[in-house]
């Protein structure tokens, strides 16, 4: 008998042993369907051995390997590895976790897409063909004009199988492989200086790992960059993956591929996806016949057999990094991948985060500078602040920003108030001398838990009660920052009652957004209210106002990204206003009108503010500067879930040398599906003492038994 050792999703770290009797190193990679406990499960075998650790007659044998598709690659098993290596996860949750779910489950796969190409004999029958066998024709007709797939053909010749079937036999038609014939690529503008040096850089190491950060503001030309750079990398005969943080809502980007690179084969990816159509995609690009992979952070896990280069898009985003189950970083291992595959990866950004910032100062990433807008009609829009001290709000919205609604509704131009009720904890600010809530053992804020009437510091665990009065002025009037815009909506209708307006958000669920984001395309609305949904690569010509209501949250976050992410957000927001021929307006209404990240925002100095901020973030001890984890624990009550991870403290392995383990914290999302949420935030200035340290711990927790759910959260971007 053979040994297979298999990989199952299920809370476990390590592989499971089954028999097979037909088994072979072919199989490596090969999905399985086992018995576990009661259940069928599919697997994935990693390795093919003749001999257990466990006797003969305790092992069960495999019910049947899957080769209905061509085993997963070696370096694929290996970056599914490294990932649970890296982010501490269960191997066999890494390795599942990274297939698209259709392959997860035990009904067989529907049959895959093959394409057809008419044969000399099949030219020849056509001449001979009766007018009055018309799907026949329908058939041999089509595939004349050029090689085709079953499923388009299902699309265009009525009763398609049956006449495939019936033509191959005849010899009319073969089967063909896949098309991997290099597509055209359109060339839509001559490229400046600064975009052909960056192609050129790129070009001199395209059959080698390179990182690159293309560093570039908005509209300078960025994407025209990196098409051409596909465009290069097809021609060699590879193939490229395109990483975006959000496709779903932006049709534009797909019709941009199409439009740039007609006949492509373009390969999508993302969750939005119905579970065949997105598994289809994934065979298609894994076998090598897609010449475009372009999807989201799961897309990060796609084969792909000439891999020529890799893009990453908005690399700042924090939709790369997963936020549950297998808690991976695309971004990062994007870059494992171009490493892996040996060939270039560009990381692209107005506003990259720190830590590529940094690694890209210190070396580690060459940086592309892209200073110019590349198109002329493409003006920066005018950024106003308006100092809320001396416009008092009313329900969140200021006097000149009503006037600017006000004038829009008349040039019947549509507005966009941008507010972010969600993504910030609460911290505590006075109204009158503008002192904020600070956690004096580690420079984040305190956030305001009023059920407990604590604040507390998410990343430390320090805890305070919530003082009576402003410590540095007195006065009584201190308020969690941000509050006061819930009723926005019926204040703006209340001032225009003639106004259209759309309210878009995290609650208005899939579908629905896709329809009112139509809606407003269209111009049939005037106001649009949204959270940083709105922010990503929204194209809506006639808003030419932007108001952004509450920044203020996001400059005193808890969270020490906090600063960077709100520069990323009001550059890209500002991005929306006046895209098209009618010039645009930003009004950021702030009580800190003169705060460094707004000076850099008007000034679009993004590096120089980046620089100040790695200065404090060294000050502070914070990443780039060291490295991170977080123990995350759910349970029921809050105080379970803390004691959970104090006990968890205790029973840490002794480590030599540097590492912090912090108090334990509420999370700033404290509840979730009825579930209390805790952290405990773990640095060393040494990776891999960080990861043997997390490695060992891992293996002495997962030995205890215990009811409060508990995960590793490695570079954790959330506290
Ligand atoms: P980014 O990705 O940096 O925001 P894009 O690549 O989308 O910028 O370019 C912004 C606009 O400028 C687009 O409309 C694009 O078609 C146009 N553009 C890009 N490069 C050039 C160029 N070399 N000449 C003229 N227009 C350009
Ligand atoms: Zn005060
Ligand atoms: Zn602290």
């Amino acid at each position: 008998m053979i040994v297979i050792r298999v990989a199952l999703d299920v809370p476990v770290f390590k592989l499971f042993d089954y028999l097979s009797v037909d088994a072979t190193e072919a199989d490596i990679g090969a999905r399985v369907l086992v018995r576990f406990g009661n259940r069928r499960l599919v697997g994935l075998i990693v390795e093919v051995a003749t001999k257990s650790e466990l006797p003969d007659d305790r092992l069960k044998t495999c019910e049947r390997i899957l080769r209905d598709i061509p085993p997963l690659p070696k370096d694929w098993i290996e970056l599914a590895r490294f990932c649970s290596n890296y982010y501490q996860a269960p191997i066999g949750a890494a390795l599942l976790g990274a297939l698209p779910p259709r392959l997860r489950r035990v009904e067989p796969l529907p049959e895959s897409p093959r394409s057809y190409a008419i044969t000399q004999a099949g030219r020849l029958a056509l001449e001979a063909l009766p007018a009055r066998q018309k799907s026949r024709r329908r058939l041999l007709e089509t595939l004349r004009l050029a090689p085709l797939g079953s499923t388009s053909l299902a699309k265009i010749v009525r009763g398609s199988r049956a006449h495939i079937k019936d033509s191959l036999n005849k010899g009319w038609i073969a089967e063909q492989a896949l098309s991997i014939t290099p597509p055209n690529f359109t060339v839509a503008h001559e490229l400046n200086g600064e975009q052909s040096e960056a192609i050129k850089q790129v070009c001199s190491e395209l059959n080698r790992f390179a990182s690159f950060l293309l560093l570039g503001i908005t509209g300078s030309g960025k994407t025209e960059v990196y098409l051409n750079l596909i465009a290069k990398t097809l021609q060699a005969g590879r193939q490229a993956l395109i990483l975006v943080p959000e496709i779903a809502l932006t049709p534009s980007l797909e019709a941009l591929f199409r439009a740039r690179f007609p006949e492509t084969r373009l390969c999508l990816q993302h969750s939005g996806m119905g579970q065949a159509e997105r598994v289809q995609s994934w065979l298609e690009a894994s076998q090598g016949a897609s010449h475009i992979i372009l999807g989201t952070r799961l897309a990060v896990f796609i084969p792909i057999p000439r891999l020529g280069l890799i893009v990453v898009d908005e690399e700042q985003d924090s939709s790369y990094k997963q936020q549950e189950g297998l808690r991976y970083s695309a971004r990062d291992l994007a870059i494992f991948r171009a490493r892996q595959a040996d060939v270039p990866v560009l990381l692209c950004s107005a506003t990259p985060s720190l830590e590529t910032l940094y690694r890209a100062q210190t070396g580690r990433y060459r940086i592309l500078r892209l200073t110019r807008r590349a198109h002329q009609s493409a003006r920066l829009p005018a950024i106003h602040l308006i100092d809320t001290r001396k416009n008092l709000l009313r329900e969140g919205l200021s006097a000149p920003l009503l006037t600017a609604l006000a004038q829009r509704l008349e040039r019947q131009e549509q507005s966009l108030l941008f507010l972010n009720r969600r993504g910030y904890a609460p911290v505590l600010a006075c109204t009158h001398c503008g002192w904020v809530s600070g956690c004096p053992r580690c420079s984040v804020r305190l956030v305001v838990h009023l059920s407990r009437q604590q604040l507390s510091c998410h990343h430390c665990g320090f805890e305070a009660r919530i003082p009576r009065a402003c410590p540095t002025c007195g006065n009584v009037d201190i308020t969690p920052l941000g509050r006061g815009t819930q009723r926005v909506e019926s204040e703006v209708a209340e001032k225009f009652p003639l106004a259209r307006i759309v309210r878009i958000d995290s609650d208005s669920a899939g579908r629905h957004i896709k329809g009112l984001l139509e809606t407003v395309r269209s111009g049939e609305a005037d106001i649009l209210i949204g959270t940083q949904l709105l922010a990503k690569g929204h194209h809506f010509e006639r808003v030419t106002l932007v108001g952004v209501l509450n920044a203020d949250a996001g400059l005193f976050a808890a969270d020490y990204r906090a600063p960077e992410r709100l520069f990323a957000q009001l550059q890209q927001i500002s991005g929306r206003a006046g895209r098209a021929e009618l010039p645009g307006e930003v009004f950021v209404q702030t009580r800190y009108p003169d705060h460094p990240l707004y000076r850099a925002l008007l000034q679009q100095d993004y590096e120089g503010y980046a620089q100040d901020l790695l200065k404090e973030r060294k000050i502070a001890g914070f990443p780039p500067f060291v490295h991170e984890a977080a123990l995350r624990a759910q349970a029921s009550s809050m105080e379970s879930a803390i004691s959970f991870l104090r006990q968890a403290a205790s029973l840490a392995p002794a480590s030599a040398g540097d590492l912090t383990i912090f108090d334990p914290a509420p999370a700033s999302l404290a509840r979730l599906s009825g579930l209390e949420r805790a952290l405990m935030v773990i640095q060393s200035s040494s990776r891999p003492q960080l990861q043997a340290f997390l490695h060992s711990w891992n293996q002495t927790l997962s030995a205890n038994r215990t009811s409060v759910r508990w995960h590793f959260d490695v570079d954790p971007i959330e506290f």
